[in-house]
């Protein structure tokens, strides 16, 4: 008998909808303006760089982690005035969170739903994770359709709800009549992902009182920090304990936990950074609306949305590219995002050579 390879291996005992998924992609960005996936542009000072450096060499390498990772759960806490009476959780980013959140809610006939276009984790995951997934197109202007929310709601039975807010890509915040409306509606838990809580100009911990059925994610990317993938949950303590029991053991690494306690030390830093980003936001907001090529809608988070008009924005977005600066191509994802491209803010010269770059690609097209 033939030995069976690998490829026969695969074949016979890897999932169907696994071998026919493409791996996330990741674009390349050596040597470019990156602008695509809402990074905090700045490094640390130089000082914080050698307090990280002295608290990283005398970790104890050869120890497991703190399993509850106590210290940095604690400073988070008191950096973002968690109130005692909530639970906490930490992931390995949010993307961890979301599937601990699936896996423990999922069963026979589970559906997760979130409104369209969002963050595409909540779909991939509920794949990985061979759990149903629907969606709910949000209305032209990016609001919750909450009369097709409720029929989804139904309709499916989804027992996990998730909305970014504000939203990724859209960048807006979903108006809080909508929110209550979903929340009530809701035979579900309800997660709301606050990941841009940092640029916008509402939280939601006040809903944790009125809706034993919320959660709220959020995570420490987009705050100068996202090489430690560092994400958390709070809500209900009877909530966070049951999902806490499906977290892998020592899923905050040791160097993880010690260089987040580091930066939260001297939040200041990185808030100071946070701010000069938002403002950066508007400077570079006031010039896009003012461009009568494109439309550029508002946004509570650290990127901006915009769609050409005339031009196309795969052309547009392969000649930034060419020009030096990466930016996110939407187009042929979601309908609503037909010809739009994602712009994160970044630093003072790096968005004058994105708006360079996108000035010059649409005078090259028209
Ligand atoms: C960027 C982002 C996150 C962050 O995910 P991490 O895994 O914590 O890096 C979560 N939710 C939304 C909506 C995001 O855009």
């Amino acid at each position: 008998m033939r030995r069976r390879d690998a490829a026969d291996w695969v074949n016979t005992l890897v999932r169907a909808d696994v071998r026919a998924t493409a791996a996330y992609h990741v674009a390349d960005a050596r040597g470019m303006v990156k602008l695509d996936a809402m990074e905090n542009p700045f490094a640390l000072p130089a000082d914080l760089q050698s307090l990280l450096g002295e608290r990283v060499a005398t970790a104890a390498l050869n120890r497991y982690p703190d399993p509850q990772a106590t210290a940095l759960s604690a400073s988070i806490r008191s950096t973002f005035g968690i109130d005692p009476r909530w639970g906490i959780l930490l992931g390995n980013g949010s993307d961890e969170i979301i599937q601990m959140l699936i896996a423990g809610v999922s069963g026979p006939g589970c559906c997760v739903l979130a409104p369209a276009p969002s963050f595409v984790m909540f779909r991939l995951i509920s794949q990985w994770l061979n759990v149903r997934f629907e969606e709910v197109a949000l209305r032209s202007d990016f609001q919750l359709d909450v009369p097709a929310m409720r029929e989804a709601i139904r309709l499916h039975r989804p027992r996990l709800i998730f909305l970014a807010c504000p939203n990724n890509p859209t960048g807006n915040l979903f108006d809080e009549a909508s929110l209550r409306a979903v929340l009530e509606a809701a035979d579900a838990l309800v997660v709301i992902d606050e990941a841009y809580l940092a640029f916008a100009s509402r939280d939601h911990t006040a809903l944790l009182d009125e809706y034993p059925n919320l959660l709220i994610m959020r995570t420490l990317s987009k705050l100068g920090l996202a090489a430690l993938r560092l994400g958390y949950l709070i809500g209900d303590p009877r909530w966070i304990a049951e999902f806490d029991k499906i977290r892998l053991p020592y899923n905050i690494g040791t160097l993880n936990q010690v260089a987040a306690a580091v930066a939260l030390e001297h939040f200041a830093v990185l808030d100071a950074q946070t701010r000069l980003i938002v403002s950066e936001r508007a400077r570079v907001f006031v010039r896009l609306q003012a461009d009568a090529r494109l439309h550029c809608w508002q946004s509570e988070a650290n990127f901006l949305l915009v769609r050409p008009h005339a031009a196309s924005a795969r052309a547009v977005h392969a000649g930034m590219a060419r020009r030096g600066v990466l930016v996110k191509c939407l187009d042929g994802g979601h309908p609503l995002l037909a010809n739009c491209l994602r712009l994160t803010i970044g630093a003072p010269a790096e968005n004058d050579a994105m708006l360079a770059a996108l000035d010059a690609e649409l005078a090259s097209q028209s």
